[in-house]
């Protein structure tokens, strides 16, 4: 590191190496580039990253194609008169195919157009500002290529956490569900997160049986929790088997059958322990969490010491214990959403090479969606983490949308809003319903500007709308 101190900006083949063609690393990569600063970006995987490939637009696909199942039923209460059409998973999965194939290359035209150099293969590094890059099929032999950077900027996202236990050889991954074949008839999803909880609705949507089994008491933890029990009731409406405190015992497997023996775990001391269930299955997904991927680059060697739940540790600017060395998105582990990532490799980037005005994260009030069936959309503090804070007053309102009054639907919405009783602020707002997440991105805006409740109570709604019931609530539920 001695010898690099003294280098001039000239001396290094770039002055940012970006190892991560994810939704940060892109980022990053770009808003250098065009902010004059040279740039090199090295990817081993396909361009684009989780979110692109396996992650939030695949999925949303498939959450779209498992919503039409439920619409052709629906638009019989408004006179439509057809057969239920069939469902065909291969045209599916070639047309989402397709279309991530043709996101690949705009991330690929994002890079060129902005100036920066695309490098193929899998990067670690060597020392504080050399990064080997390895060929991508890790030929025996080949000798890995060698660039220099002033700064280097890790951006390697995350990976599934499979967890041992019964079965767990024959478990599929959230990477693995997306070209699934055959389609599975029967699907046991495993865990109780986002992941659990939105391929649970895709694939109970697209016509299979689906059991999700959670260790927990409780859907979604760390969301409001009449939030989770109300998506969870929801879920079960439609058709989803929710195995609650209950864990996977024993896995058989015959032939593509898989056999699993439930066990459940009641509650501590309310001797409502109910009896093992076996239930067969022709796909076990373990939705059971990511963890930052950090194999092969190299960090321990350069003194870099993950954190204990295998996060790389980052000061407030996002840079490690090695100053040319920065870090963001998933790796790092603050929120694991795409605008995280966005909004991470923005602030970095401004202060690397712009004029580091730009305000840093306030991750507070990050919105966020689970795209569940039917959706959540939620900013802010659960009405649990505001009582911990101070007195609150709570307004909920659930109700049968409009839709729903001809479609034959049961699906009932709920909103709700969290209010610090001592300022009337808008502590947080929570929805499960249709497109709660589109509605739900306008009110984080007001959140992000410190709305109080009477600011929504001036406010005019837009009728008929489910999003009015955000601005018309006026009766206190419970304080
Ligand atoms: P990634 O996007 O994972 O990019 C990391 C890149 O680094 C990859 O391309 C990888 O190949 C590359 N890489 C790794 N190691 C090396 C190496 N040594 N050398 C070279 N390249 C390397 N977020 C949302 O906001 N909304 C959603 O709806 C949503 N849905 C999701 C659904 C699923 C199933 C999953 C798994 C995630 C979802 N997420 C969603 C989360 C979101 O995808 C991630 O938060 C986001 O992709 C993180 O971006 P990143 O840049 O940190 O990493
Ligand atoms: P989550 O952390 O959301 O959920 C993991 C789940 O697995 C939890 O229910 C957890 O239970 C359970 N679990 C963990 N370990 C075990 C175990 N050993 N045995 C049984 N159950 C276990 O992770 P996901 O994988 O669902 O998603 C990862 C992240 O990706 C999310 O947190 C989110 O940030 C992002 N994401 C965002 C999406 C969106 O924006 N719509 C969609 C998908 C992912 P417990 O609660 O008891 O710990």
């Amino acid at each position: 590191m001695s010898t690099t101190n003294t280098k001039t900006a000239t001396d290094f083949d770039c002055d940012l190496l970006v190892i991560g063609a994810g939704s940060g690393g892109v980022r990053a990569g770009r808003f250098a580039a065009q902010r004059g600063a040279r740039v090199i970006v090295v990817e081993g995987g396909a361009l684009g990253g989780t979110c692109v490939n396996v992650g939030c637009i695949p999925k949303k696909l498939y959450s779209y194609a498992a919503h039409h199942g439920e619409q052709f039923e629906h638009a019989r209460g408004f006179g439509w008169q057809a057969e239920t059409p069939a469902f065909d998973w291969s045209v599916l999965k070639a047309r989402r195919a397709a279309e991530i194939t043709r996101l690949n290359g705009i991330y690929d035209g994002i890079l060129k157009s902005a100036g920066a150099t695309l490098v193929r293969g899998w990067a670690s590094l060597v020392d504080a500002h050399t990064v080997a890059v390895h060929a991508v099929d890790g030929a025996a032999g080949s000798t890995p290529r060698h660039c220099t950077a002033r700064h280097i900027l890790l951006a390697t996202g995350g990976r599934p956490q499979k967890v041992d236990g019964p079965g767990a050889d024959w478990a599929l991954s959230s990477d693995d569900m997306f070209d699934l074949d055959p389609f599975p008839r029967r699907l046991v999803v495993v865990g109780g997160g986002y992941i659990a909880c939105e391929f649970a609705s895709i694939f109970n949507g697209l016509g299979a049986q689906v059991t999700l089994v959670h260790r927990g008491p409780r859907l979604l933890r760390g969301f409001d929790h009449e939030v989770a029990d109300f998506v969870t009731a929801e879920m079960r409406k439609k058709g989803i088997t929710v195995h609650l405190q209950s864990t996977v015992a024993d896995v058989r497997r015959a032939g593509d059958v898989q056999t699993l023996r439930l066990q459940h775990h009641a509650a501590s001391g309310d001797g409502d322990r109910r009896a093992d269930v076996e239930i067969e299955a022709d796909a076990v997904l373990q939705a059971t969490g990511r963890v930052a991927r950090t194999e092969g680059l190299g960090l321990e060697a350069l003194g870099i010491t993950l954190n204990p739940n295998g996060t790389v540790p980052v000061d407030g600017h996002f840079q490690t214990v090695v100053p040319s060395v920065h870090a963001i998105g998933d790796l790092i582990g603050h929120l694991a959403l795409t605008p995280v990532a966005l909004a991470e490799a923005m602030v970095l980037v401004d202060r690397l090479f712009g004029d580091g005005t730009r305000p840093p994260i306030d991750y507070a009030l990050v919105p966020t969606a689970v795209f569940t069936h039917p959706n959540i959309g939620t900013v802010g503090l659960s009405e649990e983490a505001a009582r911990e804070r101070g007195p609150v007053r709570i307004y909920r309102s659930d109700f049968k949308p409009l839709q729903h009054t001809l479609s034959g639907s049961n699906e009932r919405t709920l909103m709700k809003i969290v209010v610090d009783d001592a300022t009337d602020r808008v502590l947080g707002m929570h929805m499960v319903g249709a497109d709660a997440g589109e509605v739900v991105q306008g009110f984080a805006v007001a959140l992000q500007a410190g709305v109080t409740k009477a600011h929504l109570d001036r406010t005019i709604g837009v009728h008929p709308t489910g999003a009015e019931e955000f601005v018309t609530m006026r009766e206190v539920t419970r304080r």
